[in-house]
């Protein structure tokens, strides 16, 4: 694959970055290593309010995800965005840089390194087999919960968010934590308490599968040591998310304690390859949306006038989208 812009995560730096991209024409992909956009917002605190957005007095996390992802939406048949598609290392060469990631190779003529805080990985079921058809670490679709006994492991947003939707579908749904208390909105822990059967404090024991699947899981209280097993046909495990820490030293790029140095353009170190986002650093800088997205705009500025030197790439978007 040939590009002129890579975009290194889609967190909203990276969601962002896909967008303005867009608008400007550039040739972009965008590679997140994860399985789903939103970075952190998405990750960590889907459910949470954010007050200091300019222009919403009030947004959840996933709902200013949603919105910066319908807003790219405009551009999304000229910009791929590719999941579980992990950069490893950039190389710079005569053509500019060759990216390459847990699947492929790319070679394109400038970067946008928007990998904010690291990359996130979904804490593992820890007994029985790597992989299972049938246990799942992010939502299922809702089709394929249709009629089944749905198992969901864990106490948080993620876990209590997902019982509720499969309550919509499924025959029987249960919840295991190993704590009483659930660390997740109380208005859904509340709804929850009416829709499904709630097992705490439980811990997992053991899983008995058919090669392929789960069929059963054997849990233990926690205090009475009294054992369960349950059937499975579907088990949505929601244990939270591992963060492997960014490793720069691969990409030969300037770095301080607190990230990326950047000049004020948002090129790093080496000409072409740009950050913008969580991972930069400069003095004042504060790791918040509002200047991850000023940012972002900062860069693909930058990157247009160095991919399109002799055109005015600074039409506002106003005087440029004619619907
Ligand atoms: C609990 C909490 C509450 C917060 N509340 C607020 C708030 O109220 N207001 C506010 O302004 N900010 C808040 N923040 C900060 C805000 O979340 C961050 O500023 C924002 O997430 C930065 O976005 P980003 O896109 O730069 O980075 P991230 O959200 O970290 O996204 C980076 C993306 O890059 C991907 N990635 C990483 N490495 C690679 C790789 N090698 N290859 C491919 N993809 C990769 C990651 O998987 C991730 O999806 C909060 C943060 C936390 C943790």
């Amino acid at each position: 694959m040939e590009k002129e812009l890579v975009i290194i995560g889609a967190g909203i730096a990276g969601l962002y970055a896909a967008y303005y991209a867009g608008l400007r024409k550039i040739d972009a992909v965008v590679l997140e290593s994860s399985l789903e956009i939103g970075g952190q917002l998405q990750a960590l605190y889907p459910e949470k309010p954010i007050y200091d957005v300019p222009g919403f007095k009030k947004i959840s996390a996933k709902d200013l995800v949603s919105n910066l992802y319908e807003q790219y939406e405009l551009y999304k048949n000229e910009i791929n965005i590719l999941l579980n598609e992990q950069v490893q290392s950039i190389e710079q060469n005569d053509q500019g840089f060759l990216v390459t990631t847990n699947k492929q190779t790319i070679q394109t003529k400038t970067v946008l390194i928007a990998n904010g805080g690291g990359a996130f990985s979904p804490k593992k079921l820890e007994v029985g087999k790597e992989h299972y058809d049938n246990v799942h670490y992010s939502y299922p679709e809702s089709i394929h919960l249709k009629e089944k006994e749905i198992i969901v492991l864990g106490g948080g947003d993620a876990a209590v968010d997902f019982a509720l939707l499969a309550h919509e579908h499924a025959k029987n749904v249960s919840i295991i934590h190993r704590r009483d208390v659930f660390r997740a909105h109380q208005g859904n822990v509340d709804e929850l308490r009416s829709k499904v059967n709630i097992l705490t404090p439980y811990t997992v024991l053991d899983v008995v599968d058919d090669g392929n699947n789960v069929k059963k899981i054997i849990l233990e209280h926690q205090k009475s040591k009294e054992q369960l097993t349950l059937d499975v046909d579907i088990m949505g495990v929601f244990y939270g998310m591992n963060n492997s820490k960014n490793n720069y030293t691969t990409f030969l790029i300037e770095t301080d304690n607190d990230g990326i140095v950047v000049k004020t353009n948002m090129e790093t170190s080496i000409p072409g390859i740009y950050a913008a986002g969580n991972c930069t650093s400069y003095e004042g800088k504060l790791k918040t949306i509002a200047v991850a997205l000023g940012e972002v705009a900062t860069a693909i500025g930058a990157i247009n006038d160095r991919l399109n030197p002799n055109q005015n790439n600074h039409v506002y978007s106003s005087l440029l989208i004619k619907e």
